[in-house]
């Protein structure tokens, strides 16, 4: 964090969090329309008190479920991602044998090298999205971000794609996979068009897929996906956001 904001700051946590958005971007980690990603997150963040609600953790049981039973499911990574949580992102990956891909919105020079090595730096053990040969487009995505690995989300039929662009989510969705998302706008078009939505910051949501990845068993992931209903979710993040504030006010 920068040395001028301390700890008793009532705001102390996310503002460590906007540094380390800024000096990602120093270090190319991050893009510099990541940094426009990340405010616009704060603000729904905001919105919904800084907290994990109930529609959170129903996400991310499923999402867990999902990943569970998926024959090839992949974790995408983009920059915003790798400097907000690499540890978690990382522990997760290791512990679940899913592997990791990095996957660019903006493929500027250097940007994949640095991403790498910060994932490795945290002990990753599978990366993909690095080697030119195992590049393939997926045609359903007019982006850049078409170009993808096809080992792993080219293979995939669970895609975990946490704050993710719209065009490339539905996209995926076309192709037949399964996305699962981190998105705190429940109105954002990647949010509508994922299968799993989970309305919460990145940083509080990954260890609790973590947490029911690992009490995970067949009999319960079905039973949990067989309810699940992604639409209420998101009705539910909305009516929080018009109502959480109003005690306050
Ligand atoms: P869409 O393309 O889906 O309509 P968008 O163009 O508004 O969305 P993008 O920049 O494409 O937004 O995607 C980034 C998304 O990630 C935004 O919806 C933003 O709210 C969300 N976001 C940013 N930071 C976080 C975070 N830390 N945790 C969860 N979501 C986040
Ligand atoms: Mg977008």
């Amino acid at each position: 964090m920068g040395d001028d904001v301390p700890q008793t700051h009532p705001r102390a946590k996310s503002l460590e969090f906007r540094h380390r958005i800024i000096d990602g971007m120093h270090k190319k980690i991050v893009a510099e329309a990541g940094l426009i990603a990340h405010g616009r997150g704060e603000a729904f963040d905001y919105l919904i008190g800084e907290k994990t609600h109930e529609f959170s953790k129903k996400a991310c049981e499923a999402a867990a479920a999902s990943l569970y039973l998926a024959d090839n499911p992949v974790l995408s990574v983009n920059g915003n991602v790798t400097v907000l949580c690499p540890e978690e992102l990382v522990s997760f990956s290791n512990a679940s044998g899913i592997p990791l891909e990095i996957n660019l919105f903006y493929r500027k020079e250097g940007r994949l090298e640095a991403i790498t090595s910060v994932l490795l730096e945290y002990g990753a053990k599978t990366i993909l999205g690095i080697e030119e040969e195992y590049f393939e487009e997926i045609n359903e995505i007019s982006s850049q971000r078409r170009i993808v690995d096809r080992r792993g989300i080219g293979k995939a039929d669970v895609v975990f794609v946490p704050l993710e662009d719209g065009d490339r989510t539905e996209g995926l969705v076309r192709e037949g996979k399964t996305v699962i998302t981190v998105d705190l706008n429940p109105l954002s078009r990647t949010s509508i068009k994922a299968n799993i939505t989970i309305v919460d910051n990145i940083i509080r949501a990954l260890p609790l897929i973590h947490e029911f990845y690992e009490q995970m068993n067949e009999e319960n992931a079905r039973r949990i996906l067989a309810t699940y209903d992604n639409q209420e979710i998101i009705r539910l993040a909305l009516s929080t956001i018009s109502e959480f504030w109003q005690d306050m006010i």
